[in-house]
């Protein structure tokens, strides 16, 4: 059999945030992409904040039975707390989570198992409490980027999907929780070097796209990853069910490459959400066999060589 790679594009749906306040343009966003995902044979994976899973919620569940995922998207600002999670104890992370899922439990009838952090911003207690609330998988880590302004701080973590460390976020360990980080190209700095090139829709167009995913592809090749995937995002406040809107170009475009590289690599497309991505590398790399990361003494500090 064809080996796969999977590809994958999270939204993160925030159209009654503060700075935002346009549920109107959310709806516009997210029916757009039901459409551009059916017409591009893709699946996406909405995680969606309280607010506008109190206000989408029809919508969402007509996506959810179209084979997309909804899940859990947070700013605590909107709940009253910092705006970054990653500045908060782990009892305040678990209090403002919970009450997210609360709010998303009472939209869609059940509670959610995908997770992603506005900002990625997150600390050492946070995987711990995504395992402990029953989340499965996520976008937490987003490798490189660097914003300790946004309590983001992520060095050279994993830049495939892993389990993560118990007591050390860069790390990877054994936490039952499936980190999966998107697709970057840590050398591409943007930001002023804060941030690496990812695969954002409205980050870039379509030809810039296919560079992150051709060398992406090529790495994960080279360094025999457990499994292959590219991981994009979008937000929902661009108009993507205007045919002529830019960012639903972009998509179609990121698509289009995406197969091409594929099959340049004899390669499976398989079209996947995020549960489904976390699903598959549980099965390669089973949990039980992933202990923490072991770190070797590091001796290059040293100026004289001990006897
Ligand atoms: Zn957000």
């Amino acid at each position: 059999m064809k080996k796969q790679i999977f590809f994958t594009i999270q939204i993160d749906c925030e159209s009654t945030q503060h700075a935002l306040r346009d549920p109107a343009l959310g709806e516009r966003a997210i029916r757009g992409l039901g459409d551009v995902f059916a017409r591009t044979a893709t699946k996406g994976t909405f995680l969606v904040i309280p607010g506008d899973i109190a206000v989408h919620a029809a919508i969402y569940k007509e996506l959810e039975a179209q084979g997309h995922e909804i899940g859990l998207h947070l700013h605590p600002a909107e709940m009253g707390m910092d705006e970054f999670l990653g500045v908060l104890s782990a009892d305040a992370q678990r209090t403002v989570i919970s009450e997210a899922m609360d709010r998303f439990a009472q939209a869609m009838g059940r509670k959610p198992l995908g997770f992603c952090p506005g900002y990625g911003s997150a600390n050492d207690f946070t995987f711990g409490v995504l395992e402990e609330l029953g989340f499965t998988h996520g976008l937490v880590s987003i490798p490189t980027r660097n914003l300790p302004q946004c309590a983001c701080v992520w060095g050279n973590s994993s830049l495939d999907p892993r389990y993560p460390h118990r007591y050390n976020r860069v790390l990877s360990g054994d936490v039952d929780f499936v980190d999966l980080p998107p697709t970057v190209d840590p050398e591409s700095r943007m930001w002023g070097g804060g941030h690496p090139q990812d695969l954002r829709v409205e980050l870039v167009d379509a030809k810039n796209h296919w560079y992150t995913m051709d060398k992406s592809v090529r790495r994960q090749i080279m360094q025999k990853t457990p499994l292959r995937q590219w991981h994009a995002i979008t937000h929902n406040v661009f108009d993507f069910s205007d045919p002529r809107n830019f960012r639903r170009e972009t998509y179609i475009g990121i698509v289009n490459g995406a197969r091409q590289i594929a099959e340049r690599e004899g390669l499976a497309f398989q079209p996947a959400t995020l549960a489904e991505i976390a699903a598959a590398y549980r099965k390669v790399v089973p949990r039980e066999t992933a202990a923490g990361q072991k770190l070797k003494l590091d001796t290059r500090g040293r100026t004289f060589n001990h006897p």
